[in-house]
């Protein structure tokens, strides 16, 4: 057997959805795959320097995760994705992401496929056999690969449907974290449950996010996320045509919102959201205007020049706020 292929993937965006599936099915195709390292201020720092100023800050970290990555691979992986479920998209910066990475990241190998719903089966299909050859292998084994990396995602995303974090949903899927040791919040109820929505590549990333789940725990809070509802329940959450917008992700934040407002045992949310995100933009409008909105809730909008004293500052005065009696009562 020759060298293994390696690929790289980068810890941004859909690494925080997908990376479970992406490293069981290149890994069954005997490449090696190699994860950035976790965001700090060089990798963060090397995505400002690249990065034009109109982008969002995860596109900017994506940046720095790609430098990272370049020189160690043969292959950075970063696919186009459209569209996971029917009438809705992702917002056009993200889909044009390894557009946008080849003009700024300059001698970069990219491996792409084609994530589209409206056109799952053929795009799919041509990217995987497109990535068999570039990987020097057998296309047929791109079936049991992609069958493996599916049972793979399965888990996964049952473990965080099952409200694990990102991090220990990955342990456990790798099997070196027992489940049971795994939940992301204790079962005695002696904190306010605090419900974080937003993108899940910015509240899982402790550097951009300012280790927002990290402060609340520290503060006794019990921590839920968006994450842990599945398309289906935001489905049935936003059913009324209204109340959804055309983007996947915004679609996730309103269901989120509502869904966690109407649940006796969430005592307030906290919508982290990154300064510049276009989808974002419409957003709150769009939560405000869904009936039985009550819950008192914190927006924390992020960028690259805020500081972690004032994420503290807001963190506390809204944890105070929500242990006044009133407060919990709405
Ligand atoms: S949804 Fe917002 S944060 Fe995410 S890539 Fe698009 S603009 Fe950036």
């Amino acid at each position: 057997m020759g060298i293994p292929v390696r690929i790289g993937i980068p810890r941004a965006l859909f690494y925080y959805s997908y990376y479970p599936f992406w490293e069981t099915f290149f890994t069954e195709l005997d490449a090696k795959v190699v994860a950035s390292g976790r965001t700090n201020g060089k990798i963060l720092q090397d995505g400002l320097n690249s990065s034009s100023n109109e982008l969002c800050l995860p596109i900017k970290v994506l940046h720095g995760h790609i430098i990272d990555l370049k020189d160690r691979c043969e292959f950075v992986f970063l696919p186009y994705i459209i569209s996971t479920q029917k009438g809705s998209y992702y917002c056009p910066k993200l889909i044009a992401t390894p557009d946008i990475a080849k003009a700024v990241v300059p001698g970069l190998s990219l491996l792409s496929v084609d994530v589209d719903i409206e056109n799952f089966y053929r795009s799919l299909y041509s990217s995987l056999k497109e990535i068999a050859s570039k990987l020097r292998t057998n296309p047929v084994r791109i079936y049991a690969a992609y069958r493996m990396a599916m049972e793979r995602q399965r888990i996964f995303e049952g473990y965080v449907h099952g409200g694990a974090l990102f991090e220990d949903a990955l342990s456990m899927t790798r099997g070196k974290r027992k489940p049971e040791s795994a939940a992301s919040c204790p079962p005695a109820r002696d904190g306010p449950v605090i419900a974080v929505i937003g993108h899940t590549y910015l509240f899982n990333d402790a550097y951009i996010s300012f280790d927002l789940i990290g402060k609340l725990r520290k503060r006794g809070a019990r921590v839920v996320t968006s994450d842990a509802l599945s398309a289906g329940l935001i489905d049935k959450t936003l059913s009324a045509p209204e109340s959804r917008t055309h983007w996947s992700l915004g679609n996730r934040v309103i269901g989120a919102a509502v869904h966690f407002s109407r649940r006796k045992d969430v005592d307030g949310i906290i919508y982290i959201t990154p300064f510049g995100c276009a989808s974002d933009s419409l957003i709150k409008e769009y939560i405000d205007a869904n009936p039985g909105r009550g819950k008192p809730m914190l927006v924390l909008t992020v960028d690259e020049h805020s500081g972690d004293a004032g994420v503290v500052t807001r963190i506390e005065a809204f944890l105070e706020m929500i242990a006044r009696p009133a407060a919990r009562a709405g």
